[in-house]
């Protein structure tokens, strides 16, 4: 009996990609060895996320970074690190924000329901811009003067979601930041791949980027990135790590941050409650070698056959779809699946029928109000897309 059987569950067939919600990307053997052979020896942690900083650093072209507890922890820990810089008093009193900056002017439409995590360290959102586009009622995005309007004594950074079309540029929004001396945090958790986006802090002088580390990278499901500036990932890093130790025995390690500039050793900060394991940190780097250097890439012919092979069955039922290639010959091939009026049910029904079937099948639901179900094929087998096939066929034919 498997794991999941062995806990009275049935394994679904995952035709979502890396969704959390469904446990994330398939972790290669080579990142699940690393983390197994990371089990069996201890290290002082704080040293351990010394040695990934520099990995990080290296392929980010950033002065520094670490492993955190997923992105979103990423995000409250970036939050955190601009609101209380090397001051271990204020990180003591976070999330409360009494008598020091913590407002993040962010644009009304880079809201989304992630950025709990930013409010989550204490932070307060200050919007600017207006959402004109979806509003139907106006042609202009958000511009950078906007931002700039926005900044006060109050203004502790800009929170910034980063998608390939976000406006205004990220380039734009850092040049107003730091006009006013306002470091940028970047929400990029999903942007990858494209791996070239592994820059986005060195191309655009953003000051921290959180990138998830249990998507394309396919490193721990509860796995993230925070990189940039070395000061601010050393707050992050003392705001994260376990810091029950004597002052006089502390060897902080000195690539990860200044502890000459510390009054004292702070206690435990906001971060001690996204902890990462010594595992995770290993298996993380590891995935992260292998996606930095597109060791994945050569997976993506077959992930299209797979894909290709649902679709000539689909044809053979006269059910609409169209399989769109790799656009980076990085990113998966997805295959859409028109549900379309003539048919007696709705897409909402068909990923229903199709989640309640043996076995359950998780199709990506993210265009099912225009009637589409999405196939992705990173986390399915050749076995798997042949069952979608066939329940596509019962559900639609
Ligand atoms: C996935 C995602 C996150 C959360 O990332 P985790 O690594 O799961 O914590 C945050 N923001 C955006 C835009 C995402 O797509």
């Amino acid at each position: 009996m498997g794991v999941y059987e062995s806990l009275g569950l049935t394994p679904v067939i995952n035709a979502s990609g890396a969704v959390t919600r469904l446990g994330g990307a398939p972790m290669p053997k080579t990142v699940l060895d690393a983390f197994q052979e990371a089990a069996g020896d201890w290290v002082p942690l704080d040293r351990l996320q010394a040695a990934a900083c520099k990995m990080i650093s290296q392929v980010t072209g950033t002065e520094s970074g670490i492993v955190t507890a997923g992105s979103a922890a990423a995000l409250t820990l970036g939050t955190a690190a601009i609101m209380a810089r090397m001051d271990p008093g204020k990180m003591e009193r976070l999330p409360q924000t009494d008598g020091f900056a913590n407002e993040f002017v962010v644009a009304r439409e880079h809201r989304n329901g992630y950025d709990h995590a930013v409010r989550a360290a204490g932070a307060r959102f200050v919007e600017v811009g207006y959402n004109e586009i979806t509003a139907g009622a106006g042609v202009r995005r958000v511009e950078a003067w906007e931002y700039e309007a926005a900044f006060t004594e109050r203004t502790a950074g800009v929170f910034y979601v980063y998608l390939d079309n976000s406006a205004p540029p990220l380039e734009e929004v850092v040049k107003a930041a730091h006009r006013h001396e306002l470091p940028v945090l970047v929400d990029a958790a999903g942007e990858l791949p494209p791996r070239s986006n592994l820059m986005l802090a060195s191309a655009t002088g953003a000051d921290l980027i959180a990138f998830s580390g249990g998507k394309a990278i396919r490193g721990p499901q509860s796995s993230g990135i925070l990189c940039g500036r070395r000061d601010l990932i050393g707050s992050a890093a003392l705001q994260m790590l376990d810091m029950d130790d004597h002052f006089e025995l502390w060897e902080p390690p000195s690539t990860l941050f200044d502890a000459d500039q510390l009054v004292g050793a702070p206690r435990h900060g906001i971060g001690r409650a996204m902890k990462v394991s010594k595992e995770e940190i290993v298996a993380l780097t590891a995935a992260l070698a292998l996606f930095a250097n597109g060791g994945y890439d050569d997976e993506i012919p077959a992930q299209l056959a797979r894909l290709q092979s649902i679709a000539d069955k689909l044809g053979q039922g006269d059910i609409e779809f169209q399989l769109h290639e790799s656009p980076n010959g990085e990113s998966s091939p997805i295959l859409e699946v028109y549900v379309s009026d003539a048919r007696n049910v709705t897409a909402v029904e068909v990923c229903r029928n199709l989640r309640k079937g043996t076995p359950p099948i998780y199709v990506s639901h993210g265009k099912l109000s225009q009637g589409i179900l999405v196939v992705h094929p990173l986390c399915m087998t050749d076995a798997g897309a042949d069952s979608l096939a066939d329940r596509l066929l019962e559900e639609l034919g």
